[in-house]
């Protein structure tokens, strides 16, 4: 039997989203009608920076550089090859295929890298640089020509280890904006900044409904909107473990879920004991209490199958397993962004250096989709040739009747005529 021992706040969820669709639509309408202009107002009324070009110029990024310690430059750089080293990997491990599938029938396909890349780089709370590593630098292992990236200014400037870490990751151009303005600028283009043909990369509710409206304009790598976490636990586990993994990711944001589903009722209690422990100490504790208060769960089930199917159900973006056999999850579990196995690693080690991609899909889009890799900016495209007269006509053959059909004469002909010159006959009915 499932029950909740504590359960998130209910949410008018269908008004709030359409109000945000709303908004976020006459945003979009405001930067394809008014270019450089509008993005330049709203740049000024969301974020207050006011200038000339958003694009941050050599002389700005080499300060930024300037600006770091050592410490936090050998930090950076060390996730940085971390998250390059498995990018490269996964790379590696896609292949372009060629197979004669027929005598003489050669199918094949081509993975090739997207021309021009947009990276958001979340910033409005926090300078999220990991953002940068995660999407700028993945996209060029993956060979995209042009790899532009946008990040909101913090506390009314540009965000200078944001920037150094954009640099770093190889990007080409970097422009200080950050929101709906940032991601429609890309998208459409303005007077002063080329488009690109796909957006990535993490953001608010704002930036990924942004992504989610401009889909079909552009590309987008996935949903992926407010972090969500989800612990599995059992009475191996212990709660100072479950409540700082909880709080550390509902610090994201008060609209950021974080679930423990556990088979331990006194997990779940001394859970409870400890969050609040932990909130009268955690400097972040005003957003992630609130984020705790509105979405937190605690779900108590009886058995390990009711907690992978509660697990599968809500689909979370990050999920982090600390029971007596993790690897059962990794077998079964299938509805995740991301999965973090065993006490000895947690989301932050995903989140911030540990190699793989912390762009990962919300709002249960792990139903259909992983999250940010490789893979994502490259387009796996098919060509095929037939190298002899008679594989032509034979397959003409079977094509010139499968289009009768359909009713489709003009595309029978297109195989009526390789039958009579490879074949020197005409198709059999
Ligand atoms: P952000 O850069 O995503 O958003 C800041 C921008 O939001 C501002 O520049 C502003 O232009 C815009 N904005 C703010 N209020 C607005 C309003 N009322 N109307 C229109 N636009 C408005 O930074 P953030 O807000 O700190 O959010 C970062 C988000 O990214 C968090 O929710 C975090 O959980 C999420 N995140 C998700 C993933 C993932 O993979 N799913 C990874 C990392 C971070």
């Amino acid at each position: 039997m499932i029950r909740r021992v504590k359960a998130a706040k209910p949410v008018a969820a269908i008004s709030k989203d359409r109000r945000l669709t709303e908004t976020v639509e006459a945003l979009l309408a405001d930067v394809e009608t008014r270019g450089d202009a509008a993005v330049r107002e709203l740049a000024v009324k969301f974020d207050g920076l006011d200038r000339k070009s958003y694009l941050l110029s050599k002389a700005e990024i080499q300060a930024c550089l300037d600006r770091m310690t050592v410490r936090e430059r050998d930090d950076m750089e060390f996730a940085q090859t971390q998250v390059r080293n498995f990018a490269i990997a996964q790379k590696n491990a896609l292949l372009d295929i060629e197979v004669e599938t027929l005598p003489g029938v050669i199918l094949g396909h081509r993975n090739i890298p997207i021309s021009n890349v947009g990276c958001y780089v979340p910033g409005g709370q926090y300078p999220l640089l990991a953002s940068a590593h995660m999407s700028v630098l993945t996209a060029k292992v993956a060979g995209c020509d042009r790899v532009i990236t946008a990040a909101p200014p913090f506390k009314g400037e540009p965000a200078s280890l944001i920037v150094a870490a954009q640099h770093l990751a190889g990007a080409d151009e970097i422009y200080c904006l950050g929101g709906v303005q940032a991601i429609a600028a890309m998208a459409y283009g303005t007077e002063s900044i080329q488009p690109v043909d796909m957006i990535a990369g993490p953001g608010n509710a704002y930036v990924a409904e942004a992504k989610r409206l401009l889909f079909g304009q552009v590309g987008i790598d996935l949903f992926a909107g407010p972090t969500e976490t989800l612990i599995i636990a059992d009475d191996t586990s212990d709660a100072e473990l479950c409540a700082t993994d909880l709080l550390g990711q509902a610090e994201h944001g008060v609209n950021s879920p974080a679930v423990l589903i556990t088979n331990s009722e006194k997990l779940a209690r001394e859970t409870l004991a400890e969050i609040d422990r932990l909130l009268a100490i955690l400097p972040t504790a005003k957003i992630a209490g609130k984020a705790w208060e509105d979405c937190g769960e605690i779900i108590l089930c009886d058995t390990l199958d009711e907690m992978l199917a509660e697990a599968n159900l809500i689909a979370s973006e990050h999920v982090q397993v600390m029971t007596a056999d993790p690897d059962y999850f990794l077998e079964h579990l299938v509805n995740y962004g991301a999965l973090f196995l065993g006490a000895r690693t947690t989301v932050a080690y995903g989140d911030k250096v540990i190699g793989t991609n912390h762009t990962l899909p919300t709002k249960r889009a792990a139903r259909y989709t992983g999250g940010l890799w490789v893979g994502k900016f490259l387009k796996t495209c098919t060509y095929q040739k037939i190298l002899t007269d008679a594989a032509s006509a034979s397959i003409g053959e079977y094509c010139s009747r499968l289009c009768m059909m359909e009713g489709f004469s003009g595309h029978a002909e297109q195989a009526n005529v390789r039958v009579r010159r490879h074949g020197q006959r005409n198709v059999g009915y």
